[in-house]
């Protein structure tokens, strides 16, 4: 059986970038850039004042003998002329300094009487002016391909006047939960039957991922029912199904597909929970079947799941979410699989710290719940002391622990 790694590796090796779009800046925010983006001006576009006050031109300026006040130039209104020697404008911060002026005394440091100028202070030549282009230059880059746009790079882009970016797109995700079992929230379980919570979980789950969930519903356990679904997969970008991938006479999931024409990766790795996960590719898209158990449903989804996600938004396999923490408390460990324990992580002063819940039942979506990240343990770890320190996998950043109850 596969390892957790050995697995990994497959999805990696398997999926490529979706084929860039191009979306309006804002639209794109969030999304991975696919081609640098350079400016199409000069930032600041002129030589322009950093303080409110006047400016002039420093060499015709005295101490004293007084500067003679001719206009202004306010943001937005720029002064039309140019300055000769012993004239000053009034200025605003961010508007143009005019041809002839090279230096601003803030209006802190001046007295004004009539049309006069007084200087209250010696002046530097050049003081409190920001230049043409000194922040960045028309045709620099200004970011660069694989660059995960943020609220500061379309400000940055907004700026330089770039209008439309090509990106990465969102994945498309096709989702179905499989089992006879299972009924739709908002009807009333009858005997037998069980909410279908994975399919909620999973879109939630999604959209925290910043993709695009479609989701189709509930499918029979037998084979037409199964096929009748995977018909209206339609335009997604990958497929996820749910339960009916073990060795049960009703999992089913396994032996449509491969009727279907896909390309099985692996079957089965050595974790618990989420043992019977399956990955391969339908008509060339990436297809996971998930185990059906909503805590080996979610675990799977984290390993295998997000950073195919991932891979397919040009971010690469998201190792950034792995982080080094230590063991607020010891944990016991048995069997020879890699086990995947729900935890709750905190950032202190002495870096990050995870504390493990005892109940981790895989059936369990409490452990879910609360948690914000997951510990592979490593193979062949008897007992994990307090204090050790774990490779996790980050769900999202920690927050207040004020919500977490045992
Ligand atoms: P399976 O993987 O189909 O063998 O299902 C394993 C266990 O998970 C069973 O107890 C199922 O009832 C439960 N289960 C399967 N699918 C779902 C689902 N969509 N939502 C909640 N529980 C499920
Ligand atoms: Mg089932």
């Amino acid at each position: 059986m596969l390892t957790y790694k050995q697995a990994l590796q497959q999805v990696v090796a398997t999926i490529k970038p979706l084929p860039p779009v191009e979306l309006p800046l804002t639209a794109a925010n969030g999304l991975v850039l696919s081609a640098p983006l350079a400016a199409r001006w000069d930032m600041p576009r002129w030589d322009n004042s950093a303080m409110d006050g006047f400016a002039f031109a420093a060499a015709s300026a005295v101490v004293a003998a007084g500067l003679k006040i001719v206009g202004r130039s306010f943001a937005g209104h720029p002064f039309g002329d140019r300055l000769r020697s012993g004239e000053a404008i009034q200025i605003t911060t961010g508007a143009p300094l005019p041809p002839g002026a090279d230096t601003v005394v803030p209006v802190e440091d001046t007295i004004v009487e009539g049309e006069q100028l007084l200087l209250q202070t010696t002046i530097r030549k050049g003081q409190h002016v920001r230049y043409r282009g000194e922040e960045y230059r028309a045709g620099e880059e200004l970011l660069a391909q694989g660059v995960r746009l943020t609220a500061g790079g379309v400000g940055l882009l907004a700026g330089a006047g770039i209008e439309q970016v090509r990106v990465f797109p969102r994945p498309r995700v096709a989702i179905f939960s499989t089992g006879d079992e299972l009924v739709e929230l908002g009807q009333q379980p009858g005997p037998g039957q069980i909410v279908n919570s994975n399919l909620q979980y999973l879109v939630a789950r999604l959209h925290e991922c910043d993709c695009i969930p479609v989701p189709l519903g509930i499918g029979e356990d037998h084979c037409d029912d199964l096929d009748r679904i995977l018909d209206r997969t339609g335009e997604t970008d990958l497929l996820l199904t749910t339960g009916g991938v073990s060795v049960g006479e009703k999992d089913l999931v396994k032996q449509t597909l491969l009727r279907r024409g896909f390309e099985q990766k692996f079957w089965k790795v050595a974790i618990k929970p989420g043992k019977p996960v399956l990955f391969g590719t339908l008509d060339g898209k990436p297809c996971f079947g998930l185990p059906g158990n909503p805590a080996a449903t979610a675990a799977t989804f984290e390993l295998f799941v997000r950073p195919a996600l991932s891979l397919l938004a040009g971010a690469g396999d998201s190792g950034s979410t792995r982080r080094i923490a230590r063991l607020s408390n010891a944990v016991k460990i048995a069997g020879s699989r890699q086990l995947l324990l729900w935890c709750r992580c905190s950032w202190t002063d002495d870096g990050y710290r995870v504390e493990v819940p005892r109940r981790q039942d895989s059936g369990q979506a409490r452990s879910i719940q609360g948690a914000n990240a997951l510990l592979p343990v490593p193979i062949g770890s008897s007992t994990l002391p307090a204090g050790a320190e774990v490779e996790i996998i980050l769900l999202r950043l920690p927050c207040a622990q004020a919500a977490h109850r045992p």
